[in-house]
């Protein structure tokens, strides 16, 4: 069966390299399934949760700060403002930047940039603890054991 070279790297790391079955990306534009031989694309990717689904395996799910993914027939790369696999992610240190930034939000002084630097923050903490999350509720689950792609778990 056609599989996907998939890659996912941030300026630091390459954070996933692997043949892969399904790409569940958080394009600007909403949720975006790649599948093999699908048509070339470029687009941009907002904050949220990236889903690699491969047959036999569990999930793996990523946390993504914006970037930007080109696809072709065969590959699928994401170039990330950050990326986090779930097991990597510090609830706690998300938990206290989502706080950080909430307060920031919250100050009446700010200017548009500062504003605009808080807000990234606060949606790259959300994206990180949706990811964190899923450690404890994905267990024993991959491709083909009955639950749509990239549903609500
Ligand atoms: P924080 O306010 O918690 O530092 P941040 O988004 O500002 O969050 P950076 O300082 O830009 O984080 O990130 C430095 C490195 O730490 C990056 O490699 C990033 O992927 C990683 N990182 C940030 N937050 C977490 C987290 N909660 N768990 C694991 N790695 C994280």
């Amino acid at each position: 069966m056609a599989r996907i070279q998939c890659e996912v790297v941030t300026a630091e790391r390459v954070v996933f390299q692997d043949e892969v079955d399904m790409v569940l990306a958080p394009g600007t534009g909403g949720q975006l399934g790649i599948l093999p031989h699908h048509a070339p694309l470029m687009t941009a990717l907002t904050f949220g949760e990236l889903v690699i689904q491969r047959a036999g395996q569990e999930d793996e799910f990523i946390a993504i700060g914006g970037g930007f993914m080109e696809v072709g027939p065969h590959h699928v790369t994401i170039l990330a403002d950050s990326a986090e696999r779930a097991e990597d992610i510090d609830e706690e240190r998300a938990e206290a930047a989502r706080r950080r930034a909430e307060e920031l939000m919250a100050q009446k002084q700010q200017d548009d940039a500062e504003l605009a630097r808080a807000e990234a923050a606060l949606r790259r903490s959300i994206a990180r603890l949706k990811v964190a999350r899923r450690r404890r509720t994905s267990s024993s689950r991959g491709l083909g054991q009955g639950h749509p792609p990239g549903a609500a778990r």
